[in-house]
C-alpha cells in the first residue's frame, strides 16, 4: 500500500526484519520513515521493537563484561 507522500505502509513481516537488519546497519531514510510510521500504528510491532532494544542492550552489555 502506498499512501500520500510516496511511504510505504509496511507489513508486520517487513517490519520486525527492518527492526532485525537495523541492528546490523543503518537504515535507509526510507526504510527509517516507512518503520516508524508502522511503529506509530501496529501495537505489536512496537512491542517487538521494545524487545529487540533490550536484548541488543544486553548482549552489549555482556560482550564489554567479557572484554
Ligand atoms: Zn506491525
Amino acid at each position: 500500500m502506498v499512501i500520500e507522500g510516496g511511504l510505504f505502509m509496511l507489513t508486520c513481516r517487513q517490519a520486525t526484519q527492518l527492526l532485525s537488519e537495523k541492528q546490523d546497519r543503518p537504515l535507509l531514510l526510507r526504510e527509517q520513515s516507512g518503520l516508524q510510521l508502522h511503529l506509530l500504528a501496529c501495537r505489536s510491532c512496537r512491542r517487538y521493537s521494545k524487545q529487540i532494544k533490550t536484548i541488543s542492550q544486553l548482549s552489549k552489555a555482556f560482550k564489554s563484561f567479557d572484554g
